[in-house]
């Protein structure tokens, strides 16, 4: 067989690198394109020799003609900090960024993954979230930039398979953590280490008694290469989680037992549209893709708070 050549845009975020790893480790050539909006080139140094590996310094809001067989598209900041910082070049992103690269992928007939989000199912009504609950989104709200791009993006490769027939693959993505999350991007996971690391009061939004389900970064990518590698009618949109729910409280308490830390909890105001429970129904990847989350929550913080620990927050 020959090499598969696979673009990962936004591989040098904290998911994309993982993704870019694992492929590079298991043969294909990868050429990821990134404009470092919400990242840097350092979550890929150790890969720039590696002879597989290409890095393209580019904004998927602008067309980008290459020849590929696949296509992980996961450019979009993803952390609150960031895809408010500048909300119209977010929407961009999501709906301009899929444009082109399902352009791209329809010249090359190359399969093509979006990485979406829990957060199209907005403050979610229905609890736990399956795959065909519409959500419960506000359009003109603070997180809308990220959460109604998202839902066009994925507008946009449904309508690209029923007009195009493309190979699309639709991942729901639910709370990701692991190694290489930005110690600075804001995320619960990272702040509350971060925090708990540098003896500082751990920021606590609202009462702390709203929940997530939080996924370690490894897990996410077996779902991720299992959904790309299914058949051409398989198509999502597919739940990728994990289940185990928690309140943030929870989290805080196991953050500062795990680092050993002395710090307080501090209570601040809970931000608008902030979901108060999300937790992802992940039967349909459990039977399409044979697949489930294995890392237990302590499990994949101990990898965590070893790599903030190494980077020297
Ligand atoms: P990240 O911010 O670390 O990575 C996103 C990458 O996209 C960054 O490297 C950024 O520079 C790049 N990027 C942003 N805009 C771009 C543009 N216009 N052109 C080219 N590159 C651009 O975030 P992440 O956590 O690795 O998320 C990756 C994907 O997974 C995103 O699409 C996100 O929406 C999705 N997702 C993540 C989570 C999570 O918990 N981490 C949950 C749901 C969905
Ligand atoms: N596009 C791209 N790379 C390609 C092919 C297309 O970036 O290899 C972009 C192209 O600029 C266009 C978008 O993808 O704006 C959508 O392409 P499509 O062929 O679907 O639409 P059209 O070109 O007919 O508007
Ligand atoms: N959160 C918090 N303290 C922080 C950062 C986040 O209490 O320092 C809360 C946030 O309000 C939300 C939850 O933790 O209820 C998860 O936030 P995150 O930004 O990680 O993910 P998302 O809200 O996008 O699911």
């Amino acid at each position: 067989m020959q090499t598969r050549r696979v673009m990962v845009t936004g591989g040098a975020g904290f998911i994309g690198s993982h993704i870019t790893e694992r492929l590079l480790a298991r043969g294909d050539e990868v050429l990821v394109v990134d404009n470092y909006y919400s990242s840097t080139r350092r979550n890929l140094t150790h890969l720039l020799d590696h002879p597989n590996f290409e890095l393209l310094r580019h904004d998927v809001t602008f067309p980008l003609y290459i020849e590929v067989d696949e296509i992980y598209h996961l450019a979009c900041p993803a952390s609150p900090i960031f895809y408010q910082r500048d909300p119209v070049q977010t929407t961009k992103t999501s709906v301009h960024g899929s444009i082109n690269m399902l352009g791209l992928a329809k010249r090359t007939r190359a399969k093509i993954l979006l990485s979406s989000t829990s957060e199209v199912y907005g403050d979610p009504q229905v609890h736990p979230q399956t795959e065909d609950y519409w959500g419960n989104v506000n359009p003109i709200g603070i997180r809308s930039c990220y959460d109604e791009g998202k839902r066009c993006a994925e507008t946009l490769f449904f309508d690209y398979r029923r007009q195009h027939d493309l190979g699309i693959k639709v991942a729901r993505i639910f709370n990701t953590y692991g190694p290489r999350m930005q110690p600075d991007d804001g995320r619960v996971v990272s702040n509350f280490i971060t925090q708990a690391l540098r003896g500082e009061p751990l920021t606590m939004y609202g009462d702390g008694s709203q929940t997530r389900s939080f996924c370690y970064v490894d897990d996410l990518v077996d779902g991720l290469m299992k959904l790309m590698a299914t058949e051409h009618d398989v198509t999502g949109p597919i739940n990728l989680g994990n289940p185990v729910e928690f309140t943030m409280l929870e989290l805080a308490e196991l953050v500062l037992e795990m680092t050993g830390s002395g710090s307080d909890v501090r209570f601040l105001p809970l931000p608008q549209d902030d979901p108060t429970r999300r937790r992802p129904d992940i039967s349909r990847a459990e039977a399409a893709l044979s697949w489930q989350p294995r890392t237990a929550l302590r499990q994949g913080l101990e990898a965590t708070i070893e790599h903030f620990r190494s980077i020297g927050v």
